[in-house]
């Protein structure tokens, strides 16, 4: 279905993305002009104006009765779940951090706790509108003449296009969200944990709704099970004093309970940025009464980041005290689970870097997708791990993790650094389909390719 209307048919921001497009001089690469990003490598610098997508970040429509959302592409999952929970309803897969878009966590595969049961965020959408190459809106679903475009559109990070409009499925939710924190003195013993409750949907009895992990150390990981609840009583605050990290470390036999409203289960990781805000001071105790509750959020600490980049301040300490720069490994894996208790062991005696993020996921049918090939009916486990370490020959940690990745038959995201060769690259990310795609919806090469965005920072 090509998007034929008259001009006057466009929103207001529909029409203003198209003129800024058109507004680009066509030997000048397209891209995106946004006020925040969770993407972590670094990008080249250009003084050409990017798209103006002022005008899509709302939600057009939450419709109670089919469970869906009509939602502009650059809308925010904060924004799209203040929208939602008023209807007791919430996106099947919430990202963890309040800035990503709808549109970047269909494009750059978004993950949450929900995984295991509702696959990647890609899986629940119904349509939608994609600006391409030519410069026009086409709407892609997954059965009409553009339906290449919507099997290829996860893990194309707008390279093949930028989403405009999106249709959602949403699913209920209850007032609050129960968890309880499991600990596991060992790995293996973790796994299999995790294969029963993606089997069983639960865990002794309980319902299991959500699932995520943290692993501390070999010998302290924890399953964090949880499921919606309407039963009152006291709820847990993780925007102020306490950090929902340490809430789960316990060394008792039993799990540790907790009660969250939904809306801070959802924001449970944004206001600490998983743990990430440590290496800014915001948890120890007298700078963090000091520090705005307004900034306790991933984009405040985003931008911290975003300033050491363009200052280099911490390498210029590290050369201080006579040390190469600190090499960064921000990552998210996926591994298979059979594979996941081995990678785990390694990365523990290879990379110093704890905690570490666990997220069982499944792909939500056997529908499958062609630029991030997962395997139907398999279980992985997504490890994240987001620091740095000492540096030595830059990149060599990073590399390690992905021959690491390879041998263990699994996946890197794309939206932190990598280093494959082009021929790695399009074997691992299905590069002959990819092919295919940029000629057909990106002839002239108006976006970047996805290899020199991913690998080559362009
Ligand atoms: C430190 C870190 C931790 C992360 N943790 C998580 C996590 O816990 N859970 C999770 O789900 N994800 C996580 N991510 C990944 C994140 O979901 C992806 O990077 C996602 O693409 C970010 O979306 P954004 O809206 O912030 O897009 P941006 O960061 O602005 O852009 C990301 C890429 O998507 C493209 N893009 C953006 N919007 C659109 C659009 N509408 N249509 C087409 N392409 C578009 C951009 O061109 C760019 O290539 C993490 C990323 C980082 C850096």
């Amino acid at each position: 279905m090509e998007r034929t209307l008259p001009a006057l048919a466009r929103t207001t921001g529909e029409q203003r993305l198209l003129d800024s497009f058109a507004a680009i001089p066509p030997n000048e690469r397209v891209r995106l002009a946004k006020r925040t990003s969770n993407l972590f490598r670094e990008r080249a610098s250009t003084r050409t104006p990017g798209l103006d997508t002022t005008g899509l970040t709302g939600v057009r429509v939450v419709d109670v009765g089919r469970r869906t959302a009509e939602v502009d592409g650059m809308c925010t999952y904060e924004d799209l779940v203040a929208a939602t929970l008023l209807h007791g309803l919430m996106p099947l897969v919430v990202p963890q951090l309040r800035t990503i878009t709808l549109g970047g966590a269909v494009t750059g595969l978004g993950i949450e706790s929900s995984s295991f049961r509702n696959g990647l965020p890609h899986e629940s959408v119904l349509e939608m509108d994609i600006l391409t190459g030519s410069g026009e809106i086409v709407t892609a679903t997954p059965d009409n003449e553009h339906a290449d475009l919507f099997r290829g559109f996860p893990n194309s990070y707008g390279s093949l296009g930028y989403a405009t409009r999106l249709l959602i499925e949403l699913e209920p939710v209850e007032r609050y969200v129960a968890l309880r924190h499991v600990r596991f003195h060992d790995l293996d013993a973790l796994c299999a944990a995790i294969a029963d409750v993606v089997a069983t949907r639960e865990h002794e009895g309980e319902r299991v709704d959500f699932v995520d992990g943290v692993v501390f150390s070999a010998d302290e990981a924890y399953l964090t099970l949880a499921r919606h609840s309407d039963d009152d009583g006291a709820t847990s605050d993780y925007t102020g004093q306490q950090i929902f990290y340490r809430s789960i470390q316990h060394d008792g036999t039993e799990p540790r309970r907790d009660l969250l409203t939904t809306l801070d289960y959802l924001w449970r990781w944004d206001t600490d940025w998983f743990w990430c805000s440590r290496a800014f001071g915001a948890q120890n105790p007298r700078v963090r009464r000091l520090w705005p509750k307004r900034w306790r959020r991933s984009s405040a600490y985003w931008k911290l980041v975003a300033l050491d980049q363009r200052t280099h301040f911490s390498d210029r300490m590290e050369a201080r005290k006579g040390n190469p720069p600190r090499e960064r490994v921000v990552q998210d894996v996926e591994i298979p689970l059979e594979h996941t208790a081995e990678f785990l062991h390694w990365f523990l005696d290879t990379v110093p870097i704890e905690p570490i993020w666990l997220c069982p996921l499944r792909l939500r049918s056997d529908r499958t997708w062609d630029l991030y090939p997962l395997r139907p009916g398999e279980t992985y486990v997504n490890v994240g791990f987001w620091s740095s370490v000492p540096g030595r020959e830059p990149g060599a940690t990073n590399r390690a993790i992905e021959r690491r990745v390879d041998e263990l038959h699994g996946h890197k995201s794309l939206y932190s650094e990598s280093f494959y060769t082009r021929e790695q690259f399009d074997a691992l990310y299905g590069g002959d389909a990819y092919a295919v795609l940029k000629a057909t919806h990106d002839p002239s090469g108006r976006f970047p390719h996805l290899y020199d965005k991913a690998v080559r920072h362009a």
